[in-house]
């Protein structure tokens, strides 16, 4: 009887131990996904990391909303391109030199691919943008000049961060067929992998409030295409929540 006792107890002691160590084990806390720091490949991305009102930033955004916060804004490192240029020494034909150095990447990459782009426009700046834009108000009126180019102070080609390109034989020179050629379509496909974006897309005309330019890309660096590309968002108005449209803030 004693034994039968001792044993009874000694089952008793082990089912309560088990017990313990079950409900301990079953209350610990999940991990939650984040702490798992080795399998987290995508960490947030900072919106924050550059200034988009800084001219001299490559998040600067600059649309008829937003002029440049300095209108008369001239860049300070601009440089020529190791590229086809279409006047070669013009000051038209420079980048600021970080987007030169994207450029040169990407445009041999095209090369390379088969095509033969060059550089019809970049840098522009205040004064030429304003001879151009006084230009077409002179011959069009101010309506049809808004339609063709941008006020001065309010281009993105007065950043250094903007090149229009077009094919060596000038086919389709900054018409929309250039989307069509097989090299508009080559550089529209590739422009985020070296950290230019197409920034006029057709379907965005009442966004950025410009009509589709197959020509015009902008360095914004690859940080940001890249993060664009895999969230399928197309604009800068868009992805950083900014005001864009056809509408010019001010009078000229
Ligand atoms: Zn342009």
């Amino acid at each position: 009887m004693r034994k039968k006792m001792v044993q009874l107890g000694f089952l008793l002691m082990v089912t309560v131990v088990v017990g313990v160590v079950w409900v301990d084990r079953s209350s610990a806390p999940v991990a939650p996904i984040h702490s798992q720091g080795a399998t987290d490949s995508r960490p947030s991305f900072n919106k924050r990391q550059y200034s988009l009102t800084d001219p001299a930033s490559p998040w600067v955004i600059v649309n008829k909303q937003h002029p440049l916060v300095t209108r008369t804004y001239q860049p300070a490192d601009l440089v020529f391109p190791a590229v086809s240029l279409r006047i070669p020494g013009m000051t038209e034909m420079k980048m600021r030199q970080e987007a030169a150095t994207a450029l040169e990447a990407f445009l041999s990459a095209a090369d390379a691919a088969g095509y033969a782009p060059q550089v019809s426009t970049a840098f522009r700046g205040y004064q030429y943008q304003k001879t151009l834009y006084d230009g077409y108000v002179a011959t069009e009126g101010q309506a049809a000049a808004d339609t063709q180019s941008a006020r001065p102070g309010y281009s993105e080609h007065q950043t250094g961060w903007a090149v229009d390109i077009r094919t060596q034989s000038a086919q389709c020179y900054l018409e929309v067929c250039y989307g069509n050629m097989p090299e508009g379509k080559w550089l529209a496909a590739n422009a985020y992998e070296y950290g230019f974006l197409l920034r006029y897309p057709a379907d965005k005309v009442s966004v950025t409030g410009y009509s589709y330019e197959p020509w015009h890309f902008r360095y914004v660096g690859k940080g940001l295409t890249e993060e664009m590309h895999n969230q399928g968002v197309t604009t800068l108005e868009e992805f950083f929540g900014v005001s864009g449209g056809t509408t010019y803030k001010d009078a000229p």
